[in-house]
């Protein structure tokens, strides 16, 4: 059995435990089941995996990117990935919540519902631009490091690697070294994905077992008219953009995509999952280390497609609950505000609706709207975290292949990169 099929099977499998203790209502707290299974052996597990991804990802950002761009060697090409990049990266968020926002209002979900159950949300100011912008030069780059501010552990990486380069043969050693440095780290991130069979099985039982089903029912069209467009998004403008921009085949990246789908879909984080994108974009689909060392780490931190979805259907959907007419200009900038918000926040679990409140804010919602969409927000986080890191490797593909900085032949190769897993 190949570890795809393992992980896949993980996950089936935890989604029926999980599904099962909750429909048998077995998970009450305190009982046994709850106390020693879904928070007891599957919590401790689930979580012991994600740390250890994550505990990879700094190091592993910072020694790829800078070997990455020992790699590349021209300045002006990185330069050039750094921007083709950038514009995909927007584009593919913009493209994301226009269509989410449009689906949406022809569908008119929301309109006449009257919920009265919201859960308290308190909401966020969105940072400033300006704070974004200066945050990204770190004024430690240890504290970055250890914070996990990507942008600045980006920009530190990149700057030590130019600086390698302009040395010049004096720093050979040094490059050298950081190149042994990284394949270790990427053997680690072998060495962690083994185990993930058990623990997306452990990660999907506790949130299934966790997950409210009533509130499902009662926020039934939110819910499918969301998942519609996100599977739209992930099957048919990702693919169709990754056809055009770079006549790749999207049956062949589907494929390979499905393990990093699985652990985005198990953490709900595209930080946690930086290593196991960047090992299946380089190793599987054959984009050239220094191209993917930038765009996978960039991509995890500014590029959500599945949260601006998300954004634009919960807009839509909580502007038509309160009777609220936004108008064109209003969800212009819902989709001005959405893009901006994602650069200046990272992948991780739920920070989605974080957004969505400095959204909201911006275009006058009320943000206990926010409240009534709460209870069903786990497990769409879990799919729209599978969508961001989707869009993060087509984008990676779309920008190595115009660059000729991919090998076709692992891209084609149904076996490449298997080898280790
Ligand atoms: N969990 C998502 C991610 O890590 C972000 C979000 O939508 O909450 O990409």
């Amino acid at each position: 059995m190949t570890l795809t099929t393992k992980v896949l099977l993980g996950m089936g499998l935890g989604i029926v435990v999980g599904l099962g203790i909750n429909l048998l209502g077995l998970n009450a707290d305190g009982s046994f089941v709850n106390t020693f299974l879904t928070n007891g052996v599957f919590g401790v597990v689930g979580k012991m995996f994600v740390n250890a991804l994550k505990m990879l990802v700094v190091p592993l950002v910072l020694l790829s990117l800078i070997a990455g761009v020992c790699g590349i060697g021209d300045i002006r090409l990185l330069g050039r990935i750094g921007s083709k990049s950038f514009v995909l990266y927007l584009l593919t968020t913009a493209i994301a919540i226009a269509v989410a926002i449009t689906g949406a209002a022809l569908t008119g979900i929301g309109s006449g519902m009257d919920i009265k159950s919201a859960a308290e949300f308190s909401g966020a100011d969105a940072p400033p631009l300006a704070d974004v912008l200066v945050n990204i030069v770190p004024s430690n780059p240890i504290n970055a490091m250890a914070e996990g501010e990507m942008l600045s552990i980006i920009f530190f990486s990149i700057l030590v690697g130019i600086s390698l380069l302009m040395v010049g043969s004096r720093a050979k050693s040094l490059i050298d070294g950081v190149e042994t440095a990284n394949e270790v780290m990427m053997k680690m991130v072998g060495i962690i994905m083994a185990l993930a069979p058990y623990a997306v099985f452990c990660l999907l039982a506790k949130a299934m077992a966790n997950l409210g089903l009533d509130l499902f029912v009662q926020l039934v069209g939110y819910v499918l008219v969301l998942i519609a467009i996100l599977l739209f998004h992930l099957f048919v403008v990702l693919q169709v953009l990754l056809k055009v921009f770079s006549g790749l085949s999207p049956i062949t990246f589907l494929q390979k995509m499905r393990n990093v789908q699985v652990f985005a879909f198990s953490t709900s984080s595209s930080n946690a999952t930086i290593p196991v994108t960047l090992r299946t974009v380089v190793q599987r689909l054959g984009v050239d280390r220094s191209v993917a060392s930038f765009t996978v780490p960039f991509g995890a931190t500014i590029n959500m497609d599945g949260t601006a979805i998300m954004q634009g259907v919960a807009t839509v959907f909580i502007a038509n609950i309160y009777g609220v007419d936004l108008g064109i200009g209003g969800y212009l900038t819902v989709i001005l505000m959405s893009v901006l918000a994602s650069i200046g926040t990272a992948g991780v679990p739920g920070v989605g609706l974080i957004m969505l409140s400095m959204v909201f804010s911006q275009v006058g919602l009320p943000l206990e709207g926010i409240g009534l969409i709460l209870g069903v927000d786990r497990l769409l986080d879990m799919i729209r975290t599978a969508v961001n890191v989707s869009g993060d490797a087509a984008v990676s593909c779309i920008v190595a292949k115009s660059e000729g900085k991919m090998d076709i032949d692992v891209y084609k190769d149904p076996n490449a990169g298997l080898e280790g897993d």
